[in-house]
C-alpha cells in the first residue's frame, strides 16, 4: 500500500473541501484534497444551485462568471399555499445560480496551480488511528490503488453522510447523532421546458404542507428555459417521498409538466439544524453538511459551507504556527463559527421547528398579511432574530384575529425569546475543550424547554 504524507488532508471537495482547498493555496502547507468523484461530477451533490452574492464576498472567492454563472438572481417570489399571497423581495444582483461543477472545477484548478494536490476518483473508506490519535485517512485510488494518506489534520467535507466523522470512536464528542426530524429529504430536476420563463431573474419558493410538509418546493430559473425545479421534506415524519410528489403532483402544473427533457435529477438529504456542537477534535476537522453548517430555514448550505472553510483556514494555519493539532490547538473554528454564523444558525432552529408546525391557514394568511415581509426576513436572516416591533404585533394580531388563534401571538413572542436565548448561548461558545459538555448540555436543556413550551410534537 502507499503511503502520502501532508500537513493536511481535506476528505470530499464540494463547496466546503474545495473552497478550503482554495483558501490554503500558498499557505505553504502541505495540502491534499480528495473526492471519489471524477472531473465531470465535482460539486455533483444535487442543489437548487441558488447562492447569495455576500458570500463571495464574505469569504474572499471569486463571484462565479462566465459558463459557471448561469442566472443573476434579483430577488425571490414566496407564495403562500393558495398562490394568491406573494410576498416580492427585491435586491439587485442578490445572487446567482451556478453552474456547480463549472464553479468547483475553477476553485481546484487553482488549488492545484498553488501547489495542492488533488486527487479525484479516491474513495476515502476511514480514518486511520493509532494509539488513540488519528493519524490519517484509508483511501482505495483508481490511479494508486491502496492508499494511506497521513495528515497531522484530517478534514471531513464529505456532505450530510459524515464519511469520515461517522467512523470515529463513539466517546469522541464529535460524533453526534441528531434525530431524523433534524433532517429533511430534497429531490429536484433540472429540466428545460418548452416555454419562456417570465423574470428569470427571479427564484420562487411555494409553501404548502400538501405538497412539501415541513419543507418547500421551489421553481428556480437558469436562464429563459431551463430552470431547477424541487422540494424538501422533513424527515422522521412520515411524509411522503419527495420525488414521489414531484411526479404525481408538480408535473402536473402547467409550469412545471411541460419539460422537453430533464437534464438532470436526483435527492439526498440535508441538516436543516443547528451545528454539530463542536466541529473539531483531536487531529480533526468537520466543515459543511458533515457539521451541520447549513440554514435551518432555507437549507441554503453552500455559502456557510464556505464561511465555515474560511474559519477552519485560519484555524488550521494558527494550530500550524502553535504547532498544536489537539481539540484545543484547532478550539479557533468553533469559537469563529459558532459565535457567529453558528449562533444565528441555532436561533434559526429555534423558528425552523415552530414554522414546521404551522398549517397552510396559518401560512397562507403569514404571507397574506405580509408578516414575512423584507424588513422580518433581513432581521431573522441577516441576525438570526425574530423582533417584536410595534408594525410586526400589529401584522401579527390581524392575522391572529382572523384566524381566530389567539394563542399564535403568544406562542410567537415564546418563539422570538428562545431564539434570543439560542443565540445568546452560542456566542457564549466555551472557550476551550473542558466546557463543552456543560455547555451542550444547557443547549439540549433549553431547546428541549422550548419543544415543551411551544408543544413542538417532534
Ligand atoms: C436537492 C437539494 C437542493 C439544495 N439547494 C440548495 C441551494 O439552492 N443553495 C444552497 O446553498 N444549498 C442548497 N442545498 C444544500 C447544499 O447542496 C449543501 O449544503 C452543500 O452542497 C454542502 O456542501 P458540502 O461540501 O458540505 O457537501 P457536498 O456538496 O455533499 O460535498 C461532499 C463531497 O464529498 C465527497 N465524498 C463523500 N464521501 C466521500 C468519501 N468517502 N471519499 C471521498 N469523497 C467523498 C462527495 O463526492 C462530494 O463531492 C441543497 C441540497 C439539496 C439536496
Amino acid at each position: 500500500m502507499r503511503r502520502f504524507d501532508y500537513d493536511v488532508v481535506i476528505v470530499g471537495l464540494g463547496p466546503a473541501g474545495s473552497s478550503l482547498a482554495y483558501m490554503l493555496r500558498g499557505s505553504g502547507l502541505r495540502v491534499a484534497g480528495i473526492d471519489w468523484v471524477g472531473e465531470d461530477r465535482v460539486w455533483g451533490k444535487p442543489c437548487g444551485d441558488a447562492i447569495s452574492a455576500g458570500h463571495f464576498d464574505r469569504n474572499g472567492l471569486p463571484h462565479p462568471s462566465g459558463d459557471a454563472l448561469m442566472q443573476v438572481v434579483d430577488g425571490a417570489l414566496v407564495y403562500s399555499p393558495s398562490e394568491e399571497g406573494v410576498i416580492r423581495l427585491v435586491g439587485e444582483r442578490a445572487g446567482y445560480i451556478i453552474d456547480r461543477n463549472k464553479y468547483g472545477l475553477m476553485l481546484l484548478r487553482e488549488a492545484s496551480k498553488a501547489g495542492v494536490d488533488i486527487y479525484l476518483r479516491t474513495r476515502a473508506s476511514h480514518p486511520v488511528i493509532e494509539a488513540g490519535r488519528l493519524v490519517g485517512v484509508r483511501a482505495t485510488s483508481e490511479k494508486f490503488g491502496e492508499v494511506e494518506f497521513r495528515a497531522r489534520v484530517v478534514v471531513d467535507a464529505t456532505g450530510s453522510g459524515g464519511a469520515i466523522r461517522r467512523k470515529l470512536p463513539e466517546e469522541w464528542p464529535i460524533v453526534e447523532n441528531p434525530p431524523e426530524t433534524d433532517f429533511v429529504v430534497a429531490y429536484r430536476r433540472i429540466v428545460e421546458l418548452d416555454y419562456d420563463i417570465d423574470e428569470p431573474n427571479f427564484i420562487r419558493l411555494y409553501f404548502n404542507v400538501d405538497i412539501a410538509p415541513g419543507g418547500y418546493w421551489w421553481f428556480f430559473p437558469k436562464g429563459r428555459r431551463i430552470a431547477n425545479i424541487g422540494l424538501g421534506v422533513q424527515l422522521g415524519r412520515g411524509f411522503p417521498n419527495p420525488a414521489a410528489v414531484y411526479k404525481e403532483v408538480l408535473m402536473k402544473r402547467a409550469d412545471v409538466g411541460r419539460e422537453v427533457r430533464v437534464i438532470n435529477e436526483a435527492g439526498a438529504r440535508i441538516p436543516t439544524r443547528r451545528p454539530s456542537k463542536t466541529m473539531v477534535w483531536d487531529n480533526f476537522i468537520a466543515i459543511g453538511d458533515s457539521a451541520y453548517t447549513v440554514d435551518p430555514i432555507h437549507g441554503g448550505g453552500m455559502g456557510y459551507a464556505m464561511t465555515a472553510a474560511r474559519y477552519a483556514a485560519e484555524t488550521i494555519v494558527e494550530a500550524f504556527t502553535n504547532g498544536d493539532f489537539t481539540a484545543r490547538g484547532l478550539w479557533g473554528l468553533n469559537l469563529r463559527y459558532m459565535r457567529t454564523t453558528g449562533a444565528k444558525q441555532a436561533a434559526l432552529d429555534i423558528l425552523r421547528m415552530f414554522l414546521q408546525t404551522l398549517s397552510n391557514d396559518e401560512i397562507e394568511w403569514a404571507i397574506r398579511k405580509g408578516l414575512a415581509g423584507m424588513e422580518e426576513i433581513e432581521s431573522v436572516f441577516g441576525e438570526g432574530e425574530l423582533k417584536m416591533t410595534p408594525s410586526f404585533l400589529d401584522k401579527v394580531s390581524l392575522v391572529v384575529r382572523l384566524l381566530g388563534k389567539p394563542m399564535l401571538l403568544a406562542k410567537l413572542i415564546t418563539v422570538s425569546e428562545y431564539m434570543r436565548r439560542a443565540k445568546s448561548l452560542y456566542m457564549g461558545y466555551p472557550e476551550d475543550p473542558r466546557g463543552l459538555d456543560e455547555w451542550a448540555g444547557r443547549v439540549e436543556s433549553l431547546y428541549d424547554e422550548y419543544k415543551r413550551r411551544v408543544g413542538i410534537p417532534f
